[in-house]
């Protein structure tokens, strides 16, 4: 009998020990970021591709690897960061395994460019299965570009337990995020399929903590920050007012690492009781630093679970300063009051901290370790400048919600007038009167308004294109967008007045979501509702779709409320447009007919009519033309007559 045990070939034993560490693009792009914060860059962008499973890419200017470590660092237990094992207990870095880099190696193809600020050349090394397949010196930006291509190639299991890319965006996105409030001072961005969904410049904690969960924060954040000799703790929480029925928003970071744990968690909610319902969430971002030798963040190869030394002592910590701030919140509100009498009406604000409360936080003999300079520091300076802000964002929505479309003006009077006095009768058109105002008309004198020439035959070419005869010439119609058009309007009409009709589901869907997308979609949910989707929660990130737009197909409303979720974080950085405004536009680009639709002469009829009598027929709500016009004397020209 011959002996029949072998040692593993490195890439396999990398491949086997990658799964503890890569289960997912997002675990990838966590720790691609990381190493960018370790390397010192100030600037780290993410790229990725149909959900980071073609392609997760990070570019940093950080302090970048010699020819010899960019080679090192694909090795197993390879890293800079550790020598001794007593180190472990030092660590500061956000790595120190040296697994990471070898892990991606084994699971997907890698390009790695880098360079030294010394050097004048960097290197560049395509690396596959564990195998460098070929290494160069390149010119290159200093600092480290790493892509991981085609992740789980060689490994279909793996490949095929992926999620749907909305699922598998959004853990990217909530790594991204993780560490994006981590390190306010660098610059963040984050590109999905060539469309950047962050674009995070450095800030204060404050303000990307706004930037990333959303501009319904500002100025409704506590200030919490106490510092002892043994631990020291500072972040934002949430105004009690701003406390949601969902989680998602809470966040703790224990020497700058996220992690997640039940009974911090406890601490902090117990320091609200009384001030919020007992079935709802603040948000809170705080960061906690200690003593590295009092943690073990050893124990969980995802590093998210944490043993502390003396955990009592954290929860009361953690407890007494949420308390500390949140009486310092209520008893000192006056400059609030100063600033503005509408803040007054605010819930948090009018609502008391009862005085025995207040008394047992300041009495808490934690606090009498808390030196003085670090007391009652809730009303910063800014304050003052952010509460003003907080008008403006007020008043910056409701200009976006009414007037974003009597902006433009010189769209009046283009309408097909006759064809609609017939319909108006089999009202098959929505009437529009009395949705915003029409701008004025200011078609020039003498110059003939654009009248479709109904007697001619429509013609669709390519399945996309609708060509129609004018009084002027002719036009060339982009069906998709013309439809994305009539429907923004058609729910931008719904979402201001009366809503939508649903039809109630037969089969309701249930919608199990992230705790991000929990939070977002509880806030969207009135809105939904007057959109047609009746949309119900259904346990902590649950939600049930109870009934969609009665003119609407049931069956893929679940797709739907997906790709708004995710659209709707497309455009977060458009701070200026509405949570309406972006939802309307979103379910406008969604439902609109699609390019590559045959059409029948009748259904292409309605549509035209449908555009010329909205508001603003010749854009769409993000501005791409819906139509091109071929005037009479141009065609002339062009064919020398
Ligand atoms: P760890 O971060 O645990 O040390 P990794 O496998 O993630 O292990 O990285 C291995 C080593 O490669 C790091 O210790 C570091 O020296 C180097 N490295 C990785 N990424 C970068 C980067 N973006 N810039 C500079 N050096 C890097
Ligand atoms: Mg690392």
């Amino acid at each position: 009998m011959p002996d029949i045990i072998q040692l593993l070939p490195d890439n396999i034993a990398n491949q086997i020990a990658a799964g503890e560490v890569i289960q997912r693009p997002a675990s990838a792009v966590k720790e691609l970021l990381e190493n960018a914060v370790d390397a010192g860059a100030t600037e780290i962008r993410l790229i990725i591709q149909d959900a980071g499973k073609a392609l997760v890419q990070v570019i940093d200017n950080g302090k970048g690897m010699s020819e010899t470590d960019a080679r090192m660092c694909f090795e197993r237990h390879a890293t800079s960061k550790i020598r001794h094992i007593d180190d472990l207990f030092r660590i500061r870095t956000m790595g120190f395994r040296g697994e990471a880099l070898a892990s991606v190696a084994a699971v997907a193809q890698v390009v790695l460019k880098t360079r030294k600020p010394d050097d004048e050349i960097g290197t560049y090394i395509e690396i596959e299965n564990s195998v460098v397949v070929k290494q160069e010196p390149v010119a290159t930006p200093i600092g480290t570009n790493i892509a991981m291509k085609n992740l789980f190639f060689n490994v279909p299991a793996r490949r095929n337990f992926l999620k749907s890319n909305a699922a598998e965006t959004r853990h990217i996105v909530d790594e991204f995020i993780r560490v994006a409030l981590s390190f306010p001072g660098i610059f963040f961005s984050l590109t999905s399929n060539g469309q950047e969904m962050f674009h995070l410049e450095k800030g204060t904690l404050k303000q990307r903590i706004v930037q990333v969960l959303g501009n319904q924060y500002n100025a409704r954040l506590v200030n919490v920050q106490e510092k002892t000799d043994y631990l020291n703790i500072q972040g934002f929480i949430g105004k009690p007012d701003t406390a949601k029925k969902t989680r998602g928003d809470q966040y703790f970071f224990v020497n700058n690492r996220f992690i997640r744990s039940a009974y911090l968690h406890h601490a902090v909610m117990s320091a609200y009781q009384d001030m919020i319902a007992a079935d709802s969430f603040p948000l809170y971002v705080l960061f906690i630093d200690l003593d590295p030798s009092q943690v073990d963040i050893n124990v969980h190869p995802t590093k998210q679970e944490i043993k502390f030394e003396d955990e009592k002592i954290v929860y009361a910590f953690v407890q007494a300063a949420i308390k500390h701030a949140l009486a310092q919140f209520s008893i000192t509100p006056t400059l609030e009051f100063d600033l503005d009498p509408g803040i007054q009406q605010l819930d948090a604000v009018s609502k008391p901290f009862t005085e025995d409360k207040q008394a047992a936080a300041a009495t808490s003999p934690l606090f009498k370790n808390f030196s003085q300079k670090h007391q009652a520091h809730f009303i910063q300076p800014s304050e003052k400048s952010e509460l003003k802000n907080w008008k403006d964002f007020f008043e910056d929505r409701e200009q976006t919600a009414g007037g974003s479309q009597t902006s433009s003006g010189n769209t009046s009077g283009q309408k097909f007038e006759s064809l609609l006095d017939k319909l108006k009768g089999e009202d098959i058109i929505p009437d529009y009167a009395g949705f915003l105002q029409k701008p004025a008309d200011t078609g020039i004198p003498g110059r003939l308004q654009l009248e479709v020439d109904e007697q001619s035959r429509l013609t669709q070419l390519h399945n996309t294109y609708i060509v129609a005869s004018t009084n002027r010439g002719f036009i060339l119609v982009h069906q998709q967008l013309a439809h994305e058009r009539v429907l923004y309007e058609r729910y931008l009409k719904a979402a201001n007045g009366k809503a939508i009709a649903s039809q109630q589901s037969l089969f309701p869907v249930t919608l199990q979501l992230s705790a991000q997308d929990a939070v977002l979609l509880a806030e969207l949910m009135n809105d939904l509702n007057q959109l047609g989707y009746l949309i119900e929660p259904f346990g902590a990130q649950a939600f049930v779709i109870q009934g969609t737009p009665a003119d609407m197909d049931q069956g893929n409303e679940k797709t739907v409320i997906e790709n708004l979720l995710e659209q709707y974080k497309h455009f977060t950085s458009e701070l200026k447009v509405s949570k309406r405004e972006k939802l309307v536009r979103s379910l406008a680009w969604q439902h609109a007919i699609k390019q590559g639709k045959a059409l029948t002469e009748q259904e292409m009829k309605v549509l035209l009519q449908e555009l010329f009598r909205c508001n603003q027929p010749n854009t769409t709500a993000n501005g791409n033309p819906t139509y091109i016009e071929f005037k009479k004397d141009y065609l002339e020209q062009l064919f020398k007559r």
